[in-house]
C-alpha cells in the first residue's frame, strides 16, 4: 500500500503566513552568515519587560506547570476584564465570564471566525489587512470579501466602501487599528460609523487591537469606546506587540456571553489553554499598570524615533509613494513604479531586496494589495535606517532602469 497526500477539503485555499516565512526566510539566510536586515516579521526587538519575567518564573516554581481552565485562570480573566472597563461606560460591564484567553490573538480570532462564521457567509476585510484575516475567514469555510480603502484615506475603509461590498449574505466585519500593515490609525469619528453600520446591519464586528498601545498621538481609540453597543462586538487583544511578550502566546476576547461560551467549548476540543506560566506572566502584565505603563512608553518612544528616521529617508524620494504611520511598527510601500506591467511588483522588488541586498520585508500580496511592501520598524534604528535607504537606493534604480527600457523599446 502507498499513500500519496491529497490536502483535504478544509485546506483547499490555505496558504501559508507570509509574514512568517519572510522571517524565517532572513533567520536562514543570517543562519548561513549573511547580514540581513529583518525588516520581515512585526515582532518587537525588545525583551518582555523584566517584573513579567519574574513574576512568571514565580509562578512556575510555585506550581503554575499543570492545566487550567480552558478559558485562562480567574486571576488573568479578571485583570482582562478590569483592564477593560477602564476603556470607559459601555465596558463597565465586562467581568471575567465576558473573556477568553487564547494561544494569542491569531487564535482568538480564529475561535471568533470559527464560531460565528460558516459555509455561505461573507466577511468584509478592509484590505490591505494582516494575512491571517482572509486565510482563518476561509478556514472556518466563509469567504472574505476585500474592501479597498482609497489612498486618500491612507487606504482605510469608510461606511460606502463597506456599503457598496455588503450583500444580503454579509454576516460580519474585521476591523484593525492602528492597521497592520500600513500603521494607519482610524479616528474615533471614523471607527464610530463602521461601528454603527455594523450595528444597523446586524454584522459581527470582530475589532482587532493588537497594536492600540502603540500609536504616535496617544492610545488609538477602542471600538469599546465608540461602538453603539458590545451585543455585535468581539474585541481581540493580547500582551504580544505592546507588552513585547510574542512568544508567550497570550491573547484574548472580550466579547457577549454566548459568544464566550461558543469560543470556550470549540478551544476546548482546539488547545485547551494556553501556557499556565505564561498566563501568570500576564496576569502581572496587566495588574503592575504604572510599571507596564512606563515600559510600554518607553517602547513607544523607541518605535518613534525609528518611525521618524525612517520617514527622513523616504522623503529624500518623495515620489515613493508611502502611509504615514501613526501606530504600529510599519511602513507601507508602493513600489509599483519600479516594476511596471508586473501584476506581483511587491514580489519581485522583495526579492530582489532580500537576494541582492539583504533587507527582508513582506510583499504586498499577503494583504492583497501586490503593487506594495510591508517594512517593519520593531527593529534597532540604524537597522531601519539601513532597510530603508536600501528599499529607496533599489526603488530609483529600478524606477529608471525600467524607464530607460520603456524609452529604448519605444
Ligand atoms: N503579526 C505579525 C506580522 O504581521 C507576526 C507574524 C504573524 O503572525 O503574522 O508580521
Amino acid at each position: 500500500m502507498s499513500f500519496r497526500y491529497s490536502p483535504s477539503e478544509n485546506i483547499a485555499l490555505l496558504r501559508e503566513s507570509a509574514t512568517i516565512a519572510v522571517s524565517q526566510r532572513a533567520k536562514a539566510l543570517k543562519a548561513e552568515g549573511r547580514t540581513i536586515v529583518d525588516m520581515g516579521a512585526g515582532e518587537p526587538d525588545f525583551d518582555t519587560p523584566l517584573f513579567i519575567r519574574e513574576a512568571a518564573a514565580k509562578a512556575m516554581h510555585a506550581g503554575a506547570t499543570r492545566y487550567t481552565a480552558t478559558e485562562g485562570i480567574l486571576p488573568l480573566r479578571e485583570a482582562v476584564a478590569a483592564y477593560t472597563r477602564s476603556y470607559g461606560p459601555l465596558a463597565a460591564d465586562v467581568v471575567a465570564q465576558d473573556v477568553v484567553i487564547s494561544n494569542g490573538s491569531k487564535q482568538s480570532i480564529f475561535n471568533a471566525c470559527f464560531v460565528l462564521f460558516g459555509p455561505g457567509d461573507e466577511v468584509l476585510v478592509p484590505t490591505p489587512s494582516w494575512t491571517s484575516y482572509y486565510e482563518i475567514v476561509q478556514l472556518a469555510r466563509a469567504t472574505p470579501v476585500e474592501v479597498y480603502g482609497s489612498r486618500e484615506r491612507d487606504l482605510k475603509v469608510t461606511v460606502e466602501d463597506c456599503e457598496r461590498a455588503a450583500t444580503p449574505r454579509t454576516r460580519g466585519i474585521m476591523l484593525n487599528s492602528p492597521c497592520n500593515p500600513t500603521g494607519a490609525v482610524y479616528s474615533p469619528d471614523e471607527l464610530r460609523a463602521l461601528l454603527e453600520l455594523a450595528h444597523r446591519r446586524g454584522w459581527w464586528v470582530l475589532s482587532d487591537e493588537i497594536y492600540r498601545r502603540i500609536a504616535y498621538n496617544g492610545a488609538a481609540v477602542s471600538a469599546l469606546q465608540v461602538a453603539p453597543s458590545r451585543e455585535n462586538l468581539i474585541v481581540i487583544d493580547g500582551v504580544a506587540k505592546a507588552w513585547a511578550m510574542t512568544g508567550w502566546r497570550v491573547g484574548w476576547t472580550v466579547a457577549p456571553r454566548e459568544v464566550t461560551r461558543a469560543m470556550t467549548a470549540f478551544q476546548s476540543h482546539a488547545t485547551f489553554h494556553t501556557a499556565a506560566m505564561a498566563q501568570h506572566g500576564a496576569v502581572a502584565a496587566l495588574v503592575n499598570r504604572d510599571e507596564a505603563d512606563r515600559a510600554i512608553s518607553e517602547m513607544v518612544a523607541q518605535y518613534r524615533t525609528r518611525r521618524d528616521a525612517g520617514l527622513a529617508v523616504f522623503a529624500t524620494a518623495p515620489d515613493l509613494p508611502i502611509v504615514r504611520p501613526d501606530g504600529a511598527f510599519y511602513f507601507y510601500v508602493d513600489v509599483s513604479a519600479a516594476c511596471p506591467g508586473d501584476p506581483d511588483a511587491g514580489t519581485t522588488f522583495a526579492k530582489r531586496l532580500l537576494e541582492e541586498l539583504g533587507v527582508a520585508v513582506v510583499p504586498g500580496v499577503a494583504f492583497k494589495t501586490p503593487d506594495w511592501i510591508r517594512l517593519s520598524y520593531a527593529s534597532p534604528e540604524a537597522d531601519v535606517v539601513e532597510g530603508v535607504r536600501q528599499v529607496v537606493a533599489l526603488w530609483s534604480r529600478m524606477r529608471a532602469a525600467s524607464g530607460s527600457l520603456a524609452v529604448a523599446g519605444g
